[in-house]
């Protein structure tokens, strides 16, 4: 039997398995539905990836090959695709190799990533013509595939990979005439908002929205409007930009179909499964980490978060149990998701990391983390903002005899 079986071989299950494997886990495997390791990483030629892990600006090709190339005593199965996982760790694939298998492991670490949400999930009103794309998809074309996917370009959606797309495609030559976010904030990293719109002159319509797409065989223009607070457009507002390509950045979702499929809980705020602090889900010996859990701003935190994971699926195999009482934690006033959602603090050591993202920008705020009324702790923010994802380590001594955390941002007085 096989000791862990990793499912995904983007940087979550590379960082997992070799976690893993470092920590005693004799058997690894990697199954990946691809014909190669590195998830989206492969497509991200852009650099800034390992900032904060190898303090180095890395591609995504480039990061992923520092995890890719230490894989030894690790088995890889790509192009397999995994169908099917149960709670007793049966997980069920078929690959053209070696046609359909079920294996069986001791542990599974479920690292699926996630995919984009598409026209259809956000039915943007108009014809239906060729030249929508989501971002990830152009991106693609253009970076793998060798083919330029248009020439007069807007974007929906300020999320990371539609500015990043927002650079590619200009000095690719294409026109990009606007990015176009429905909130009154972007949805991306600030870093991203500076180099790839400002430093390009792209101008970033915040509280906007395609209100219509035209176009019969191609797309030749979109109609744009202003929005409310109500996030609905608002009559006497729209204008036209001619362009022959709309790209979509407006949002991902976790692939959770196999978590679904196993009767894993869901947390419906993150769309991954709810998770200890150790990264296991409410299935026993089942962890998951990466983009399938939440998803994530930087590699950097996907990585860290793995390797916790896979070196608790490899504690799971080699037979230690995370046990211990479980504190619930829970989101307050501003926050709308904590991973963990639950923290046993006898599995902790001496801190327990949270990860949250925030509802709203926020300036010159604290975080509070309450047990009840009682102050646990608090972290003072100059600037929050959704796109980014926020942390905080609580040490455990403080947690005391708490059956419920709550996480929230308030005002500092
Ligand atoms: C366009 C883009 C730009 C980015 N830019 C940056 C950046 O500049 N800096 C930065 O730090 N981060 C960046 N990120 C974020 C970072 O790339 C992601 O956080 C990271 O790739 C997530 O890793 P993952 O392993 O969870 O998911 P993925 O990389 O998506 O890997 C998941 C893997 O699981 C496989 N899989 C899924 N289902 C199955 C199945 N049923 N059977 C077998 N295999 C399966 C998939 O094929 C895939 O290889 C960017 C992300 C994107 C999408």
């Amino acid at each position: 039997m096989t000791d862990v079986i990793v499912i995904g071989g983007g940087p979550a299950g590379l960082a997992a398995a070799i976690s893993a494997r470092d920590n005693g886990a004799s058997k690894v495997v990697i199954i990946e539905r691809d014909t190669c390791l590195g998830g989206i990483l492969n497509q991200c030629i852009h650099n800034g990836f390992g900032l904060h892990r190898f303090k180095e600006e890395l591609s995504g090709p480039e990061y992923a090959s520092r995890f890719a190339g230490n894989l030894e005593n690790i088995e890889v199965l790509t192009d397999t695709m995994v169908l099917e996982v149960t709670t007793d760790r049966v997980v069920r694939a078929v690959s053209r190799q070696h046609g359909y298998m079920e294996l069986s492991a001791k542990a599974i670490v479920l690292a699926m990533g996630c995919r984009e949400r598409t026209r259809g999930a956000i039915s943007i009103p108009g014809d239906r013509p060729a030249g929508v794309y989501t971002a990830g998809a152009a991106q693609r074309y253009l970076n793998i595939e060798g083919y330029m996917v248009g020439k007069n370009a807007v974007i929906l959606g300020s999320g990371d990979i539609g500015l990043i797309m927002a650079r590619r495609m200009t000095l690719e030559g294409a026109k990009v005439h606007a990015c176009v976010e429905l909130m009154p904030y972007s949805g991306g990293l600030t870093r991203n908002i500076v180099q790839c719109l400002e430093d390009f002159d792209i101008p970033l319509y915040l509280s906007h929205t395609i209100t219509r797409i035209h176009g019969k065989n191609r797309v030749e223009g979109v109609t744009i409007a202003k929005v409310g607070p109500d996030r609905k457009p608002i009559a006497g507002t729209e204008f036209d930009i001619e362009c022959d390509t709309v790209l979509l950045s407006v949002g991902l979702i976790p692939e959770n179909e196999l978590t679904r499929g196993a009767g894993i809980p869901i947390d419906r705020r993150t769309n991954g499964a709810f998770v200890y602090e150790n990264m296991e889900t409410l299935s026993e010996g089942i962890f998951a980490c990466g983009n399938v859990v939440h998803v994530h701003d930087l590699v950097d935190y996907v990585s860290a978060e793995s390797e916790r994971a896979g070196a608790a699926a490899a504690k799971y195999a080699l037979g230690e149990k995370a046990l211990g009482r479980v504190i619930a934690v829970e989101n307050g006033e501003g926050v709308s998701y904590t991973v963990p959602q639950y923290i046993r603090p006898e599995n902790c050591g001496k801190t327990a990391s949270l990860f949250f993202r925030v509802r709203n920008v926020y300036r010159n705020v604290r975080i509070t983390v309450r047990n009840g009324e009682k102050l646990v702790a608090s972290f003072n923010r100059e600037h929050m903002a959704p796109g980014e994802m926020e942390s905080i380590v609580i040490p455990v001594s403080l947690m005391g005899d708490a059956e419920k955390l709550t996480v929230s941002i308030e005002e500092v007085k």
